[in-house]
């Protein structure tokens, strides 16, 4: 069967042939791949800076962000049929005794980062023909949701963080009257985000790097969102431009712009990051005024990363409910390319989000 294989020694990206997987045993099910998404991470990996293939390899399949068919189930299986769509999910616990968030099946928050992630650490991906998978890592999507669902993944981190935020916002024990939410980057994440904060009818403000013209912006008007461009208002001036804020989603993964857009913070608000920022040194702070705004204004400053079962299951629900708020935007977010154009698709980004075509006509 052909697989999409990053090799780290020879630092190259191929279609590689392998062999198919054997049957499926006990709770496991054998997937057929239908498409398989690319994000950040697969171009970081790409470029050798992230990832790592599993024990005794040098190379790794790639692809984290799938949906597939199930094609056969092993004999114990509790809910797995042939014919239905899911969502593997991404990290697989560590194996560490003293982990108590892998022993708790919460390997999202894994403390010991000896997890692995299929796809990206130690596991090999879902750009492939076939791949075996335990069925407790699927997640089930309703046929109608096939068109859109391999968005799932990357909503799904979204919507961890939309759970860190109801968690925060509990303590209170009130509600704030009108929230208003700030998106910082228009990538997929930073747009599922803002489908995320218009679906609970969260007045939304989307600030990128990307002119007001753009396509991305007008999508996000469609959203009925606010787009502010980099370009025309410099972050210094978003707190004029916009007020506070009290939920901030950073989904850009440039920690000037991620801290930059802490004057925007109303009291007790939140700001969680989700991006990775490449290594380059140390970004001149202002570190005591951060301080004094946290402390005197109760706010959180939070991290977050991957995704629990609950999150792809909520990132289901909320597919469903974006396919009737706006299907188009949804939609156009997707770009299909065939499986033989992944290696220059991972080089050369067609889409917001570049998809790979692996069973599917
Ligand atoms: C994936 C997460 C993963 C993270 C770090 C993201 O692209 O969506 O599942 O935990 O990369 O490797």
């Amino acid at each position: 069967m052909r697989t999409i294989v990053v090799n780290v020694e020879q630092r190259n990206v191929r279609i590689a042939q392998r062999q198919e997987p054997r049957r499926p045993r006990g709770t496991e099910v054998l997937l057929r791949p239908i498409e398989v998404g690319i994000c950040g991470t697969d171009r970081e990996i790409f470029a050798f800076e992230h990832g790592a293939p599993p024990p005794g390899s040098s190379e790794l399949v790639l692809g984290h962000e799938a949906l597939a068919e199930i094609v056969e189930v092993g004999p114990d299986v509790a809910w797995a049929r042939p014919g239905r769509l899911v969502v593997p999910m991404v990290r697989r616990p560590c194996p560490n005794p003293r982990c108590a968030a892998c022993r708790a099946g919460r390997p999202e928050y894994c403390a010991t980062g000896e997890f692995s992630e299929r796809g990206i650490v130690h596991a090999d991906g879902f750009m492939s023909e076939y791949v075996l998978e335990d069925e407790r890592y699927l997640v089930p999507v309703p046929a109608v949701l096939e068109d859109v669902a391999v968005v799932v993944e990357p909503l799904s981190v979204v919507a961890k963080a939309a759970e860190e935020f109801a968690a925060i916002h509990a303590r209170f024990g009130f509600d704030i009257p009108r929230p208003r939410g700030l998106v910082l980057g228009a990538g997929p994440v930073g747009l599922l985000a803002a489908m995320t904060l218009r679906a609970d009818d969260i007045d939304t403000y989307v600030f990128s790097r990307e002119a007001e013209d753009s396509p991305r912006a007008e999508l996000i008007r469609s959203l009925e969102a606010t787009y502010i461009s980099a370009a025309h208002t410099p972050l210094e001036r978003l707190p004029e431009r916009i007020g506070a804020v009290d939920d901030v989603f950073e989904a850009v993964g440039v920690a000037e712009v991620a801290f930059g857009a802490l004057p925007t913070l109303a009291a007790n608000g939140v700001i969680v990051m989700s991006g990775i920022p490449a290594e380059r040194g140390p970004v001149p702070a202002d570190l005591s005024r951060w301080m004094r705004d946290l402390v005197l204004k109760n706010q959180v400053l939070l991290g977050t990363v991957n995704a629990s079962r609950s999150a792809f299951e909520s990132a289901v629900h909320r597919l469903e409910q974006f396919m009737v708020l706006f299907p188009d935007a949804v939609r156009s977010l997707i770009v299909r390319s065939p499986f033989e154009q992944a290696p220059d698709v991972l080089m050369r980004g067609r889409g917001i989000k570049d998809v790979i075509v692996i069973g599917r006509g």
